[in-house]
C-alpha cells in the first residue's frame, strides 16, 4: 500500500487487535508489519492472527511483514501462596529452587544456570526494575539477598540480571518449539530476544534455514558491548528500550540508540525502535508532548521503522496510535531539518559496482527531476542498499519474489510491487514504469530511474543504472532491446 512516508510502522498484534477488520483497519492506517509475540497468545491464537494478516494482504494486495518475536530466556520468579508480597528496603530475602509456594522471606527462581552465575554483589531486578535486590551470598541452589528498593513482588514477575553473562542458551525448549511453529505457518522475520552473544543469532538462524530473517533485540548491556559481531550475523535488529532501560541506567538508552541505529544504517540492515513511543495513548486518545518528540526522534535519527507494543496489543486505541505515528511521520520527513540531518548523518562503506549503483541513484534522482527510483531485486539486497542512501524520492523495489516483497515491508522508504520472471530489460523498464504510475509516483511525462541487473535472476548482478521515460511509446523508441 502507498504510503506517504519512508519510516515504517510495527504494530504488535493482541487481544485489543484480534479481528479481520482491526488487522485490516491498522494496516489502512499505516502499520506495515505486524508482530506477533510469542510470550503471550497460544499457538491456535498465533495461527488464527497469522490467517487474517495474509487475508487482508490479500484482499488489499498490499505485500505485509509478520514478524514473530520468540520470548527468549526471559526469567522469572516462582509464585507466591498469597499471590504477592510487599518486600520493605533493607529486608532480606532469598532466591532458591525449591518449587513450593514463596513467602516473604522466600520465592523460587527456577532456573539453576543463574545460581551457578551469580556473585556477591550482582544486582537482580524484578519486576521491570521496580524491586531491586542485592546478592549478599550464593551457592548452587540459592541466593541470599537484601532489598535495595522495595515493592509490591507478585507471582511470574520478570527477573533481569543485567551484570552478569548468562550462561543461558539463546532459545529455550519454548522458543524452539515456537520458531519451528512460526517458520512452519510462514513469518517473514523473527526477533530474538535476549540475545548476548553473536553464537545466539547463528543458533536461531540453523534453526530457521532461511525460512525466516532473524532480527536481533538489543536488550542487555552484553549485546551492546558486543554489537558489531551481533549485526554482523544478523539480518536486522530492534532497539528494546524496555528491558535495556532494565538492565542499564534509563538514561544510557538515548545514546545507544542513536549508535545502534546509525550502525544498522551504515550497514544497511532495517533497525527498528521500539518500545513506550506513546505508552499514554494505551488509554488516551492523544499522545503527550514528550511521546510525540520521542516518535520524531527515530525517525531524524533515519530509524527504517517505529514500533508500536501494548499501544496496538492491548490498548483502547490501537488505530490512534498508528494514525498519530503516521501523521507524525509525514510532518518530520517534509521537514527541511529533516532532509538535512539524514543526510549530514549518511554513512556507507561502499566496495561493490551495486554500492556505486546505488549512489549514482541518488545523485542523479538529487540532481534531476526524476521521480522515482525502481529496483529490481530478488534478495532484497539491491533494495536495501537502494535504501541505505535514503534517497528523496520514493523507491520501489521491483521483485518476482513473494518473501523479498514481505521482508522489505520492514525497510525504510521500500515500496515493493511483484512483478513476473523476466527475460529482457525493455520489458524491466515497461515494468517499472507501470508501477511508479500505477502507484502515483509518476505520470506519463515523468521520468524514473530503473536499477536492474542482467542476466535477470542471478543475484549479486546489479550492473544497469538507466534513467527512463514513463510513456510507453518512448520506452518502446528508446530501448530497441
Ligand atoms: P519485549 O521487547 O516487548 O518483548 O519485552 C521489547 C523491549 O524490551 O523493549
Ligand atoms: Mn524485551
Amino acid at each position: 500500500m502507498r504510503r506517504h512516508r519512508n519510516v515504517k510502522i510495527v504494530a504488535t498484534l493482541g487481544p485489543a487487535s484480534d479481528s479481520y477488520d482491526m488487522i485490516r483497519a491498522l494496516h489502512e492506517a499505516g502499520a506495515d508489519v505486524f508482530r506477533l509475540n510469542m510470550s503471550h497468545g497460544s499457538h491456535d491464537e498465533i495461527r488464527e492472527r497469522h490467517a487474517m494478516i495474509r487475508k487482508v494482504e490479500r484482499d488489499l494486495d498490499s505485500p505485509i511483514a509478520i514478524l514473530a518475536d520468540l520470548q527468549g530466556p526471559k526469567l522469572r520468579v516462582g509464585e507466591f501462596a498469597k499471590g504477592e508480597e510487599e518486600l520493605a528496603e533493607g529486608a532480606r530475602f532469598r532466591l532458591d529452587l525449591d518449587r513450593s509456594p514463596g513467602d516473604g522471606r522466600r520465592v523460587c527462581l527456577p532456573h539453576p544456570e543463574i545460581f551457578a552465575a551469580l556473585e556477591p554483589g550482582a544486582r537482580l531486578l524484578v519486576n521491570d526494575g521496580k524491586i531491586r535486590l542485592t546478592v549478599d551470598s550464593c551457592g548452587k541452589d540459592f541466593a541470599e539477598c537484601t532489598v535495595a528498593v522495595g515493592g509490591t513482588i507478585s507471582n511470574r514477575k520478570g527477573v533481569n540480571v543485567p551484570d552478569v553473562v548468562l550462561p543461558l542458551a539463546a532459545l529455550s525448549e519454548k522458543d524452539r518449539a515456537d520458531l519451528e511453529f512460526v517458520c512452519q505457518l510462514g513469518v517473514d522475520w523473527l526477533a530474538l530476544s535476549f540475545v548476548q552473544r553473536p553464537d545466539d543469532v547463528q543458533e536461531a538462524r540453523a534453526l530457521a534455514q532461511g525460512r525466516a530473517a532473524i532480527l536481533s533485540k538489543i536488550e542487555k548491556p552484553a549485546a551492546v558491548k558486543a554489537f558489531d559481531d551481533i549485526l554482523r550475523v544478523s539480518d536486522g535488529v530492534m532497539v528494546a528500550r524496555g528491558d535495556l532501560g532494565v538492565e542499564l541506567p534509563v538514561q544510557n538508552v538515548p545514546p545507544i540508540q542513536k549508535q545502534l541505529v546509525r550502525k544498522c544504517r551504515a550497514a544497511a540492515k532495517p533497525v527498528i525502535v521500539a518500545t513506550q513511543m506513546l505508552e499514554s495513548m494505551i488509554e488516551s486518545p492523544m499522545p503527550t508532548r514528550a511521546e510525540v518528540s520521542d516518535v520524531a526522534t527515530a525517525i531524524y535519527e533515519g530509524a527504517d521503522a517505529i514500533m508500536l507494543s501494548a499501544e496496538s496489543a492491548a490498548g483502547d486505541y490501537p488505530v490512534e496510535a498508528v494514525t498519530t505515528m503516521d501523521n507524525v511521520a509525514v510532518e518530520v520527513e517534509s521537514d527541511p531539518t529533516y532532509v538535512e540531518v539524514i543526510e549530514a548523518s549518511r554513512r556507507a562503506d561502499r566496495h561493490s559496482v551495486a554500492d556505486g549503483i546505488v549512489a549514482a541513484a541518488r545523485e542523479i534522482a538529487e540532481t534531476t527531476n526524476i521521480k522515482a527510483i525502481c529496483c529490481y531485486t530478488e534478495s532484497g539486497t539491491t533494495a536495501a542498499l537502494t535504501a541505505r542512501e535514503r534517497p528523496r524520492v520514493p523507491i520501489i523495489g521491483m521483485t518476482s519474489v513473494r518473501d523479498t516483497a514481505r521482508r522489505l515491508a520492514l525497510t525504510w522508504g521500500v515500496d515493493c510491487v511483484m512483478t513476473g520472471e523476466l527475460s529482457r530489460f525493455k520489458m524491466a523498464v515497461v515494468n517499472a514504469a507501470r508501477a511508479a504510475r500505477a502507484q502515483g509516483y509518476a505520470t506519463a511525462e515523468d521520468q524514473i530511474l530503473v536499477i536492474a541487473g542482467v542476466p535477470f535472476n542471478v543475484p549479486g548482478t546489479t550492473n544497469i543504472l538507466r534513467v527512463a521515460p514513463c510513456a510507453e511509446h518512448l520506452i518502446f523508441a528508446a530501448d530497441p532491446e
